[in-house]
């Protein structure tokens, strides 16, 4: 469905520029910008996809993945199609890539209608406490997130982002007020980012940092992708960028499988384990392997080592007092307010 893209400024003729997010498309007439869902229409940016998610599941919060964030809880999941990156690697291509060259009509057909008030209302008659933008990049469907994102908190839920980090600061100003917490990914290094995202690293580094000092919380995910972006100096740069901001931010350490256009083995066990030791070594608290199978996933406390938070295939166990360990009373950085206790 067509809706006003307001987050958005006329420039000289009737080409738009769109301030969604950090490649501030300047767009002309009749055309869309780089994520493909963004369509100037005559002098005015429209929202191709507002209202119509391509994705929509009930997921464990575990999923996002968020780990200190009301663990063991359900959170309600949409996400449309498009993205502002062409990353080669994408695990969910067919959403993201798929709408890229189609005509507006095809793109504006996508999905299935949910209009804010009805993905709210979801989830309360269901007793979901939280909803997500996710599986593609929300920041591309900034208007539709941005009123179900106030109109849920409004309602009483949280609100979470899983995103590139590739926001613009302008989104972030209006954004920020609504939403409880983030997964980010940081992919690489600023090489993986030109010749294989097509992105840019700076501004989700400076992203990663605001938000966290805003007080929202932040998680992050690197996909480890063997032979581009898992060599221990690659992997020890990320890891030392997010010391240096916190070493209570949780890092999620994802194993990789051949998917898209990357044609690279598996992630062998060995090189996420071997990343665990380097974000554990940097100074990190909370490092974690995932899509696999690992005794890398249950939450330690840091100080006194004991398991605060066991999970297994979405299965959340949960030993914390509040949100402190409950031998030695260490408190565990997070935000622990639906919790599941023993
Ligand atoms: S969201 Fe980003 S990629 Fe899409 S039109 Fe706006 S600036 Fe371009």
């Amino acid at each position: 469905m067509k809706h006003p893209a307001w987050l958005s400024r006329p420039l000289k003729g009737q080409t738009v520029e769109c301030l969604a997010c950090s490649h501030y498309c300047k767009i002309p007439p009749g055309k869309t910008g780089i994520c493909g869902v963004r369509y100037n229409d005559n002098g005015q940016l429209q929202l191709l996809v507002y209202g119509r998610p391509g994705a929509i599941n009930t997921d464990p919060i575990e999923k996002k993945p968020l780990f200190h964030f009301d663990p063991g809880s359900q959170i309600f999941s949409i996400g449309t199609v498009g993205c502002n990156f062409s990353c080669l690697f994408c695990q969910n291509w067919e959403l993201s890539q798929g709408n890229k060259g189609q005509p507006k009509e095809t793109v504006e057909a996508s999905g299935i209608a949910l209009s804010p008030k009805e993905a709210v209302d979801y989830c309360l008659n269901n007793k979901i406490p939280a909803i997500a933008f996710t599986y593609n990049e929300p920041a591309i469907f900034f208007e539709y997130a941005f009123d179900t994102a106030k109109l849920a908190k409004e309602h009483g839920l949280k609100t979470v982002y899983v995103s590139n980090g590739f926001e613009s600061e302008e989104a972030l100003d209006k954004m920020t007020p609504w939403i409880d917490a983030i997964n980010i990914d940081l992919k690489g290094p600023k090489g993986f980012y030109h010749t294989i995202c097509g992105g840019r690293i700076e501004p989700i580094q400076k992203n990663i940092e605001r938000l966290w000092k805003d007080g929202m919380w932040v998680e992050v995910t690197t996909l480890l992708i063997p032979g581009h972006n898992d060599s221990d100096e690659e992997l020890k740069a990320i890891a030392d960028f997010l010391v240096s901001i916190s070493p209570d931010m949780p890092w999620h350490l994802s194993r990789y499988f051949p998917c898209y256009k990357m044609d690279a083995p598996p992630t062998p066990l060995a090189s996420l384990e071997r990343a665990y030791g380097i974000g554990k070594k940097a100074g990190l608290k909370y490092v974690y392997v995932g899509n696999v199978q690992t005794d890398y996933e249950h939450t330690f406390c840091p100080k006194c080592h004991k398991k605060v938070i066991e999970r297994k295939d979405y299965l959340v166990h949960n030993h914390l007092r509040k949100d402190a360990c409950p031998k030695c009373g260490e408190v565990i950085a997070g935000r622990f307010g639906n919790l599941l206790q023993d």
